[in-house]
């Protein structure tokens, strides 16, 4: 209880409107003692609710989304009464003073600093402090709201928290078990840490593939906060965790950034040392990957930092760690609530120099590339302009036909003929700070020892032809009229096969029950070439469908998908439309692995995938249901990313086996390749690497953790080579960016299809070790095992990947659609 006097020591008596008898504390609220109880997220919110309606004049509550289990998501705006009244001025203030918005901002003394609060749902004191937190802004410390608007985001991942809540609110003994080995610290899979999908919303800030980051930019963008912390808990044996980070820092990220972010660890550390707390500081937490909720708000110029308290699911309302003291939701509470105030207070000191320093971030006049300039496929390119949205990022059309810089595809200077599809971005917007950490190259890297993945570059991600230019590019104003004509009565429709978007149209398609073939071969009809993949659309395979055409029609609008129209059976060039190569494309049963065995987050990469991207039904299996379940309802069987050690014992292999025989398919994903390794009757094989350049032995303690860099890959980007006659690679070309996350080799199968490998290990981006690259050379990045009638298809990099590799995707949906269409229809 010692904090009680610690913040009443810092409260200043103001006048105020606010009356104490409308606002509850939040124990006072609840019914309980903040602390003695995880409180669910709708508590929370209504807790939120409740005090917006009590002092209007000082809390507003703003909804701005709902997640897939239909939570609400808020965020409340929390300042003076004075402020409250010209809420909105003082936010166009903000953007014009970064040059957001045109005008000048009629003042810039307020502070705005955004408070986000259990983007981990099982760090669960977060969204309790985010209470107390804001409690105490409307008592003993109005005096900070004077010139500071903060807004609080009491809950980013309600899915993931009410997870975790009604499952330890289920098993928890009362009162509660310190006992590390109670049921009540072991958490089952797949854990509360990620939202609905199983996706990590803190690695998701700037893809915003996530329901909660794709609206909750919306709000963010619409304030561009000075300053965002992001509360998060770590294992119960490490005190806590707060600015300043630990290197490396991106290189963009400014003195003044730095500065400001030591000064707040500063403040923190006199609230903490006054307690006798512990903290570090300078440590663990870097700023690289822009997807995190301290770099992304940092690369948009606020001072961003992930505050970390120990506790984290494991912890219960109470545990005895291993320093023999009993760390409760109470203490865990109590220190996000000192630092929340304290960042409020450094915020409300630095105001005025915050709007300036806000300001110049913003100048972006001195960054190398002026422009960086992609051109390719146009889906690929309506991707990326969507992406842009997100962020509130201009983009427009280059005026030029050919650009000379650094060329993304040869990682050399040259050329790049632009055709009809491309954009420009220039670094001259307010945002091109951002748009440098998004689409440079390779981001220069200070410190090999990082948290997360070296490289991101979207070009390569989306699978675009890119150059960056020291000059600016001459550009005009994008045109946004894309139309697709409709078809009229023929023998057949050919569709490319080329993006997503051509995925989610063959998806749509075979939910209409429309026939659909693809061709294995290059043919010319109607005196046009087509590609392999592309799809075929006859009306006398469709003659089950009232209306084909108009179905037809109405389902490629909608999709912006064109259709080519062909009047005969018989082709310019061959295959003719009758030919054994000319395929229809089976209806697919897709089953996938989940639970114990999976990792959560692959599992989870997957079902968001189809349910959300594809618009393709699949049935999930729990491992530990995996011996009985009938495998002959299923074409596929997809294994994410994990260990299945015991998943995969004698028994189920042998039963997968035999169903893959029988012509099953099975796609394994990352370390799901270790079960089918080197074991027997397997092509497959581990490449081990076993010339480590130095005898670890003789490397002093102190220097273990450096050394053991040479041998990982934190997130590369190598080009491979790509056999793209092998249906898994149909709409792609020689070469494919792929994005290696560690540093797991596999051999070239010599009895199997090597459909892309790793010939040259240049890296074009982010680290690789000198240990771990030399082990890369000709190894498998995507391939295909038969066995009977049957397939095993390995991914040893896992395309689907945060969602984010977006070039990566469609060897996914060719391996479920054209690999190995011989295999059994149900
Ligand atoms: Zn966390």
């Amino acid at each position: 209880m010692r904090y009680f006097i610690l913040l009443a020591c810092l409260a200043i008596s103001f006048p105020s409107t606010i009356n104490a008898q409308n606002l509850q504390s939040p124990s006072d609220f609840l019914g309980y003692e903040l602390g003695t109880q995880f409180s669910r997220n709708h508590e929370v919110i209504d807790y939120f609710k409740a005090v917006s309606a009590a002092v209007p004049s000082h809390v507003k509550l703003e909804k701005y989304g709902e997640t897939t289990e239909r939570r609400d998501l808020y965020v409340a705006y929390i300042t003076s009464e004075a402020n409250m009244a010209q809420l909105e001025t003082i936010r166009e203030n903000n953007l014009k003073n970064a040059g957001i918005v045109e005008g000048e901002p009629t003042a810039t003394d307020i502070a705005i600093v955004w408070l986000s609060y259990n983007v981990h749902g099982n760090e669960a004191s977060c969204s309790e402090a985010a209470m107390l937190t804001m409690y105490k802004l409307l008592t003993e410390r109005k005096d900070l709201l004077e010139n500071t608007v903060v807004i609080i985001d009491p809950s980013v991942n309600p899915d993931g928290r009410d997870r975790y809540v009604n499952w330890y609110n289920k098993v928890a003994h009362q009162p509660y078990n310190t006992d590390i080995q109670a049921n009540e610290h072991n958490e089952p899979w797949p854990g509360g840490r990620p939202n609905h999908y199983l996706f990590d919303l803190n690695r998701d800030w700037a893809w915003a593939t996530q329901i909660e980051s794709e609206t909750r930019l919306k709000v963010y963008n619409k304030w561009m906060p000075h300053i965002h912390a992001d509360y998060h808990e770590q294992g119960p044996n490490e005190p806590y965790y707060f600015a300043p980070a630990a290197e490396p820092f991106h290189e963009i990220i400014t003195d003044w950034q730095r500065d400001l972010q030591t000064e707040v660890g500063k403040n923190n550390a006199k609230y903490f040392d006054a307690e006798g707390w512990l903290f570090f500081t300078r440590e663990r937490f870097d700023l690289f990957y822009p997807s995190y909720g301290d770099t992304y708000p940092t690369y948009m110029g606020a001072i961003g930092m992930t505050y970390e308290q120990a506790g984290h699911g494991i912890s219960g309302l109470g545990i005895l760690n291993d320093e023999g003291h009993v760390l409760t939701l109470k203490e865990r509470l109590t220190h996000h609530t000192v630092t929340s105030l304290s960042t409020v207070e450094v915020a409300s000191k630095n105001a005025k120099q915050l709007n300036t320093e806000f300001a110049k971030f913003f100048q972006n006049s001195n960054l190398k590339y002026k422009s960086y300039v992609v051109n390719g496929n146009e889906d690929k390119i309506d991707k990326l302009k969507s992406f842009l949205d997100k962020h509130e990022i201009s983009y427009e059309k280059p005026n030029t036909s050919k650009v000379s810089g650094y060329n993304y595809s040869t990682a050399k200077q040259g050329s790049l003929n632009l055709d009809d599809h491309n954009l420009v971005v220039h670094t001259s917007q307010p945002k091109g700070k951002m748009i440098k950490v998004l689409f440079e190259p390779n981001a220069k890297l200070s410190d090999s020892l990082t948290y997360d993945i070296t490289a991101w570059s979207v070009p390569y991600a989306y699978g675009l032809d890119a150059v960056a230019t020291t000059t600016k590019v001459s550009s005009t104003k994008p045109d946004n009229n894309k139309s697709v004509s409709k078809v009229n009565d023929a023998y057949g429709y050919v569709s490319k096969w080329n993006s997503m978007d051509d995925a989610q149209f063959l998806a749509e398609l075979l939910k209409h029950n429309i026939k659909v073939r693809f061709t294995e071969k290059p043919f010319k009809s109607n005196n046009t070439n087509f590609e392999r993949g592309s799809l075929i659309i006859t009306k006398g395979d469709n003659k089950h469908i009232i209306d084909f055409i108009s179905t037809l029609n109405t389902l490629a609008q909608k999709h912006e998908q064109p259709l080519t129209e062909i009047y005969s059976g018989f082709s310019q060039s061959t295959p003719d439309i009758g030919s054994p190569d000319i395929k229809l494309i089976n209806k697919q049963k897709i089953a996938v692995l989940t639970g114990e065995g999976t990792s959560s987050l692959s599992y989870g990469e997957v079902w968001h995938f189809f349910e959300q991207q594809l618009g393709y039904p699949i049935t999930s299996i729990n491992t530990d249901d995996l011996s009985a379940t009938n495998l002959r309802k299923y074409n596929v069987l997809i294994l994410p990313n994990g260990y299945y050690g015991s998943v995969l014992n004698e028994s189920n292999m042998t039963k997968i086996k035999d169903w893959v025989r029988s012509g099953g398919k099975v796609i394994a994903i990352d370390g799901a390749l270790r079960s089918f390794a080197g074991k027997d009757g397997f092509n497959l094989s581990y490449k081990s690497s076993d010339n480590s350049s130095e005898n670890n032995n003789l490397v002093p303690y102190a220097e273990r953790e450096r050394q053991y860099t040479k041998q990982l890959i934190t997130g590369a980007i190598f080009k491979t080579k790509v056999d793209h006659t092998h249906p898994m690679a149909f709409g792609y070309s020689n070469d494919y960016f792929t994005l290696k996350l560690g540093s797991s080799a596999y051999n070239l199968l010599d009895n199997g299809y090597n459909v892309a490998h790793l010939d040259d290990t240049k890296v074009y981006s982010g680290f690789a070790g000198k240990d771990a690259l030399a082990n890369l050379e000709s190894t498998l990045i995507f391939g295909e095992e038969r066995k009977g009638s049957g397939s095993f298809i390995y991914f040893v990099d896992n395309t689907l990947f945060r969602s984010f590799w977006e070039n990566g995707k469609l060897f996914f949906v060719n391996s479920i659609f054209f690999v190995n269409n011989n295999a059994y229809e149900l």
